[in-house]
């Protein structure tokens, strides 16, 4: 059974740093079994009630997976295309595919381009402190189109 869930969320690390927010915006709009957001997340929010508060714990596993050392790659210089600039922090993909992981500039040394292809917050047990502002059955729209309707979520 597909629910459509609201919800506002701040994302905070183990440590209590502030990741991520919805403040400010319309609550997350989700419809459940869509994939939208990641599962541990949906697990929890689909046994809490309009109204309730919570802080959730997530585990890596059920977040975005344990860092994986074989996407921290060390490449050289004359790989990138002649005359890039490259900078620490950079992101790129290595192709245009949509599953495509996109990689993250570590480190310059020299001619040596240190990369990692994790999700920024892989292997990060995920703290969200969420208020869920909404809880109803998705409308025939909805379910046909496979994704929720109205403010913070899908928009025409
Ligand atoms: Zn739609």
């Amino acid at each position: 059974m597909q629910n459509i869930i609201g919800f506002h969320y701040t994302l905070k690390d183990k440590d209590g740093a502030v990741l991520d927010s919805s403040e400010g915006q319309p609550p997350m709009l989700v419809m459940t079994g869509a994939q939208q957001i990641i599962p541990g997340l949906e697990k929890e929010l689909m046994k809490m009630k309009k109204g309730e508060k919570q802080t959730v714990v997530i585990a890596p596993e059920n977040a975005y997976g344990p860092v994986q050392e074989d996407m921290k790659l060390t490449v050289k210089r004359e790989q990138f295309p002649e005359g890039a600039q490259l900078h620490v922090g950079q992101q790129f993909k290595i192709n245009q595919e949509p599953q495509a992981p996109v990689f993250t500039v570590t480190a310059i040394k020299d001619d040596n381009i240190h990369i990692d292809g994790n999700h920024p917050m892989a292997g990060k047990e995920l703290h969200f402190d969420v208020d869920v502002t909404e809880k109803r059955m998705p409308t025939p729209d909805e379910l046909a189109h496979g994704h929720a309707h109205g403010p913070g979520g899908h928009h025409h």
